[in-house]
Formats: structure tokens, C-alpha cells, sequence
């Protein structure tokens, strides 16, 4: 429930379940909702932290890339970050005129020269990949950037989300810089970014460019600028926007680089639902489980991986009040399971049951796993009207498979 208000648009004062739901009642489900009041309440709080301090916001679209929504997040962001080339050319087709940022853990030989058509600022991950590759981007007037690894955890818990868990692959650190960098391949570098941060605070932040300083501090006075990646939860409401600027002040006068922040979550964060309904309760032990039509695996798969639970309206998360259930998926994997809630009442089946911070790493993440259909998505638009954005059927799930 942390994220959800239940007082205030667009779901304040409908009942969230049993119905009767004058927005949703008639919504089949699954489909996703994506709400364009709260992505607009978010892209101007980034818009105004860029505006503050002159850093450039991009959106992560590994986290979120309906791109029907990027004519209304341009407004408010520098441009877009993408993971590889097609979420490059993604960014570059959908946010015209906007900056492309890229950054992968490797990039392909047969893909690079198309890549370069998209991206602007392309950003490698090993210093082999900035030689074989650098040169090349540098010749088309591309601007140039190395990950570093500052190997500075701050995360604890969710070591698959931890890019400075010993091992890891992703960014340079300064023992290798030290054996691999060359004066001509410096000479490449127009930036530096790093990317450690996960659903974080600004506190973390400073304890990174710390380390970042530490490690790194000498080179950065020669780089243009410093990209410190996502991660940033900066439209959660107890976000110290204070700390995060005073990062971004520091990294400008100590050493003269532009800033950039390439959220992801926190651009949609809170910013869409998935509406499902109840097909089934089952009893086992005590517990009882209401099956959904929507699926953990498939629908909300962060929820299996990460692991988190997330908010469902009008039910509290872990509780044992009133009316507990276990929520869980129709498929056949038996860990297909969301959670457990307290409900107010007690949940029947054609029950409406409606998933809070839906709008990320879920419809760019989903899958079919089992034969289930991708959900529908939805807008909610400012003017409070639920319009159908995208429609998903069985070819969906066919094509993927072989010849149609
Ligand atoms: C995942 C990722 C992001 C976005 O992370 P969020 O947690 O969604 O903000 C940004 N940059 C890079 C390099 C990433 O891997």
C-alpha cells in the first residue's frame, strides 16, 4: 500500500472491488492502465530538478517504453537511454530530435554501424569494447562514454540488482582501467557513467559519488560528462530531492562535467495499474487463494524476480485483518503467486482486484509463458477517459512461436 492513495484520483472513492466500478466495471481483464495525470506529475518534478541544477534527465526504456507516451514525457526529458538497438531506434523514432543514449554490456559487430544511425552518446562497458568500437563511433561524430564500476554496494538483499556484487561484469574498475587504459583510447572519452543504484535514495547517491571520487576522481576533470545512471526513485514522495541536487552541484564544480540522470522506474513510478479479475477460490491448510486471470510470471514478472509484492487498491499488503487471501496466477507454475492481502470483504470470483505501479517493467517485460494472453493496455487520460491504447490476442502469442 505504500504508494497507493486511495483518497485522490483517478481511484478515490470507487470501490476497488466488488464492484460497482463506473470506470472499471467494464475493463476486460487483464489489461494495463497507464495513467497520464501521474506521468505528467512525474516528468515535471524531473523536469524541475533539470531545471534547478542543469542536469539532463533521460528516460530508461527498460522500464518503460509505450512510446504513445513519449510525445507527452518529452516535454519534460532530455531524451531517451536504451539498452541496445532497437530500444535505440525506438527512442530515436519515437522522441524525435531528443537525445539517444546507449549503453550495453557488449555490442555486435553487425549491429554497430546501424546503431550509430540512432544513438548519439554511445557508451561501452569494457575497455576492448572502447577499442574495437570507439574509433569507429568517434569518426561519425558520436559522443563516447566508458562505464566504471566504483565497486560501492549499497544495496542489500537484492544481490541480482547489485552491478557492484563482486564479480560483476558490468563496468570498469579501477584495477582493470590501470592495466588496460592507453593515452589514445583516453583521448576517446568524452564521459564517464556509472550505474549502481536500484529504487534508491539521494544518501546512496553521495555514498557512490564518493567512491566514484575516490576511484576516478583524477580522470573526470578531462571528461565532458558524468552519467549516473538510474536507479534514482525520485518521484517516490519521501525522495530527498536536497541530497540529489547537492550531488549534482558537486559533480559540476569539482569537475566541470554535464550531468545526467537516466531513470527508469522513477519516470512511470505509481503511473499505472493492471486491472484483474477473480476466476477462483481455492482452499488449502487454512489459507485461502484466490486465482487470478492475471499471472506474477507472466504479467508482473519483477514480482517472482526481484522479489516484491506490489500494492493492491483497497487491500493491505501482509495483512491479517478482516479478509486474507493469497493472490495468485491461473498458470501452471506453482511459485505463480503474488502475495498475500487482507481484504475488507470477502473476494468472489468476477471480483475486480487492481495492482498499483503497474506502468514499469511490466508490459516491456511481460511474456506468454503457458498460453497467456498478453493483457490489453489501456490509457486513463488527463481528462480522467479510459481509452483503449493497444489490443493483444492469440496471434500474439502464435507468432512468436513459428510461421503464421
Ligand atoms: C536499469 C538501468 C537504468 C534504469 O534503472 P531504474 O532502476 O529503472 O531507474 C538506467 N541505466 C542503466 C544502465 C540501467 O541498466
Amino acid at each position: 500500500m505504500a504508494f497507493l492513495d486511495l483518497t485522490t484520483p483517478p481511484f478515490g472513492g470507487l470501490r476497488p472491488y466488488g464492484g460497482p466500478e463506473p470506470l472499471l466495471s467494464t475493463l476486460p481483464t487483464p489489461g494495463y492502465v497507464i495513467d497520464e495525470n501521474r506521468l505528467r506529475e512525474n516528468g515535471k518534478r524531473l523536469a524541475t530538478l533539470a531545471r534547478r541544477t542543469g542536469c539532463k534527465v533521460l528516460l530508461a526504456q527498460k522500464a518503460f517504453s509505450n512510446y504513445d507516451f513519449y510525445p507527452l514525457l518529452s516535454q519534460y526529458l532530455a531524451g531517451t537511454e536504451a539498452s541496445g538497438l532497437y530500444e535505440a531506434r525506438l527512442g530515436w523514432e519515437e522522441m524525435p530530435g531528443k537525445e539517444v543514449h546507449v549503453f550495453c554490456g557488449a555490442y555486435r559487430e553487425d549491429q554497430f554501424e546501424e546503431l550509430l544511425r540512432y544513438a548519439g552518446h554511445i557508451v561501452f562497458n569494457s575497455i576492448h569494447q572502447l577499442a574495437k568500437f570507439g574509433p569507429v563511433a568517434k569518426a561519425a561524430g558520436k559522443q563516447v562514454g566508458l562505464r566504471i564500476n566504483p565497486e560501492c554496494s549499497t544495496q542489500e538483499g537484492h544481490a541480482i540488482y547489485d552491478p557492484c556484487a563482486p564479480g560483476s561484469r558490468m563496468g570498469v574498475t579501477r584495477a582493470v582501467w590501470n592495466r588496460e587504459m592507453s593515452p589514445s583510447l583516453l583521448a576517446l572519452l568524452d564521459g564517464l557513467h556509472f550505474h549502481t543504484l536500484c529504487e534508491q535514495n539521494s544518501d546512496d547517491l553521495r555514498t557512490t559519488l564518493e567512491a566514484v571520487a575516490d576511484k576516478f576522481g583524477d580522470v573526470l576533470p578531462k571528461m565532458r560528462w558524468l552519467n549516473m545512471g538510474g536507479g534514482h526513485h525520485i518521484t517516490r514522495p519521501d525522495y530527498d530531492l536536497n541530497t540529489l541536487e547537492s550531488c549534482i552541484r558537486h559533480a559540476q564544480d569539482t569537475w566541470g562535467v554535464t550531468v545526467y540522470l537516466e531513470p527508469g522506474e522513477a519516470v512511470a513510478l505509481n503511473a499505472g495499474y493492471l486491472v484483474s479479475r477473480v476466476l477462483d477460490i481455492v482452499e488449502n491448510g487454512g489459507i485461502r487463494i484466490a486465482i487470478l486471470d492475471a499471472s506474477a510470471a507472466c504479467h508482473m514478472p519483477d514480482v517472482l524476480e526481484m522479489p516484491y509484492q506490489p500494492p493492491i487498491l483497497g487491500a493491505v499488503a501482509g495483512g491479517t485483518e478482516g479478509y486474507p487471501y493469497r493472490l495468485a496466477g491461473p498458470t501452471c507454475l506453482a511459485g505463480d503467486v503474488i502475495g498475500d492481502y487482507a481484504f475488507a470483504a470477502p473476494l468472489a470470483a468476477g471480483d475486480l482486484v487492481v495492482f498499483g505501479d503497474m506502468a514499469i517493467y511490466t508490459t516491456c517485460k511481460n511474456n506468454t509463458f503457458n498460453g497467456m494472453p498478453l493483457p490489453d493496455i489501456w490509457t486513463l487520460t488527463g481528462e480522467g477517459v479510459l481509452s483503449p491504447l493497444t489490443q493483444f490476442g492469440y496471434q500474439d502469442f502464435k507468432s512468436r512461436l513459428g510461421r503464421i
